[in-house]
């Protein structure tokens, strides 16, 4: 989708911090991180929502989600985690292209309270 900015960061035409990638997933880092590691996790298909994900292209992605979340938790050494989606623009939902969320948590200082 041309006007998708996440499938322009697929692309390359957008840059980003790359965590991971094969032939059906990417991972990069948030540009607006609600703690130290934020990371999205989306399918490489252009897909807006939990909803248009196809069975395979979830497991896709949650057969790489483990080794994802471990790699945060090694680099940045938080003390729990967050994995979220949003769906919908009533559930904060801002970029039309599915993605989920790994947010690294830091105890008192992570600023959720
Ligand atoms: P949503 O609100 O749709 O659940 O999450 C969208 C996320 O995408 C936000 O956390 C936002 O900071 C992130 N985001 C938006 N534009 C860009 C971008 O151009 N590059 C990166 N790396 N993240 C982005
Ligand atoms: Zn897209």
């Amino acid at each position: 989708m041309t006007d998708c900015i996440f499938c322009k960061i697929i692309e390359g035409e957008i840059p980003s911090v790359k965590v991971y990638e094969d032939d059906h997933v990417y991972a990069f880092m948030d540009i607006m991180p609600l703690s130290k590691g934020h990371t999205l996790l989306i399918p490489k298909s252009h897909k807006a929502n939990i909803y248009e994900l196809s069975s395979e292209e979830a497991a896709n992605l949650f057969s790489v989600a483990p080794k994802i979340a471990q790699a945060i938790k090694e680099t940045f050494e938080p003390v729990g985690m967050n994995l979220l989606n949003n769906a919908g623009e009533q559930a904060g939902q801002s970029v039309f292209h599915f993605h989920l969320h790994f947010i690294p948590r830091y105890g008192e200082t992570d600023g959720f309270g």
